[in-house]
């Protein structure tokens, strides 16, 4: 088999979030990827939490002549190729979400050909996968907040994510103060567990907003809310300040979804800075160097869960291997990919079970597609 033609196509999504009232508005990137093979056989992919123009320009200009006529079933020659045209000294950024994006197609077409789904071709670890819902975004107010957390649990989800630091770093000079931050974040917190009752799983995510110093105070100021993880907690996930907090807090500390290159989480895992770790495939090189990473932390006795969204596509990662966890049923994320895919699975009673349709088990719905180009 060989690859004939590679697409790639920059998308704005504007989503409605209508779970509470009134309804809000979200955006994404993405940039989706397709593969054409001479097989009659053809692959999707996506990559988001990027800048979709210019990944779009790496894929078409670096990326597809660089691998052109290459059997797609050869994911791994393809890998180092790519690595060798994008990123030759470990870069990150733009060329590994270029990566990412052709990684997956690749996959869906593997996948396609055996007539397997791409969680069983990974190892085939489990058929239903847990799901959290993220949903307590920065834009709900914080009086909103414990409303939308009832409102997820009435749809059945008993794990729950919010998200805390609200930009505070990028948004100091405003001014605003990281200490107003923190108070407020508790507050919020505290009336999403109030909301949740006492058995709801509760995690926090900070998106690298905070500095060492307010990240131990926030999570000081948390514990009596028993939080199950927290995730970047620090501005560019500082390996030594991380293993630092989690010394100091005892908060479990969970990130990786916007890391690319795999010796950052080897580092993570020599540092003691992470008990979860989490590789995202449309981010952190796709499926081929996830696989890697994950066989990396099960030596350090470490477990992989889904952070930076895209669930659709992480569940098969997650259902795949031995030390796969959670999915992240994020909610604008999963809105968005019911603008351009039609078949998508879904979760209930907070589990997703998956599906045996070969490759990724959806489809690009190229139609709805052209709504979203930019
Ligand atoms: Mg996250």
């Amino acid at each position: 088999m060989k690859i004939t033609a590679i697409k790639a196509h920059a998308l704005n999504f504007e989503v409605n979030l209508d779970i509470t009232s009134p309804a809000k508005t979200a955006q994404h990137q993405a940039c989706v990827v397709e593969i054409e093979t001479d097989a009659d056989i053809s692959g999707h992919g996506i990559t988001s939490i990027g800048p979709a123009k210019p990944i779009q320009a790496a894929i078409e200009s670096i990326a597809a002549p660089a691998i052109m006529g290459m059997d797609p079933l050869n994911n791994d020659r393809i890998w180092d190729r790519l690595y060798w045209a994008l990123v030759p000294r470990g870069q990150s950024g733009i060329g590994m979400h270029a990566i990412a994006a052709i990684d997956v197609a690749l996959w869906d077409i593997k996948g396609k050909a055996l007539g397997q789904p791409i969680w069983r071709l990974l190892g085939g670890a489990r058929e239903r996968c847990p799901v959290y819902a993220t949903f307590g975004f920065g834009f709900y107010e914080t009086d909103e907040l414990p409303h939308a957390a009832e409102a997820w649990m009435e749809r059945g989800f008993s794990r729950l994510k919010m998200t805390v630091g609200n930009s505070a770093l990028q948004r100091r000079d405003e001014p605003r103060l990281l200490s107003d931050v923190i108070i407020e974040d508790k507050r919020r917190v505290a009336g999403v567990r109030d909301a949740a009752g006492p058995e709801a799983e509760l995690f926090i995510d900070a998106n690298c907003s905070l500095d060492y110093f307010h990240a131990v105070e926030l999570a000081g100021a948390l514990t009596p809310y028993h939080i199950s993880f927290f995730e970047e907690p620090i501005t560019q996930n500082d390996v030594r300040q991380m293993a630092e907090l989690r010394r100091q807090t005892g908060m479990r500390v969970a990130c990786g979804q916007n890391e690319a290159q795999s010796y950052r989480f080897r580092d993570m895992l020599v540092a003691g800075a992470v008990d979860i770790i989490q590789p995202n495939v449309v981010i952190t090189g796709g499926f081929t160097q996830c696989q890697k990473i994950a066989a990396l932390a099960s030596g350090f006795n470490v477990g992989i869960d889904n952070g930076g969204a895209w669930p659709f596509f992480n569940a098969h990662l997650q259902a795949g291997i031995a030390n796969g966890g959670l999915v992240e049923y994020h909610y604008s994320s999963v809105e968005a990919c019911r603008l351009i895919y039609d078949g998508l699975p879904e979760p209930a009673d907070g589990w997703l079970t998956m599906s045996d349709a070969p490759g990724l088990g959806f489809d690009l719905n190229r139609e709805r597609l052209q709504n979203h180009l930019i």
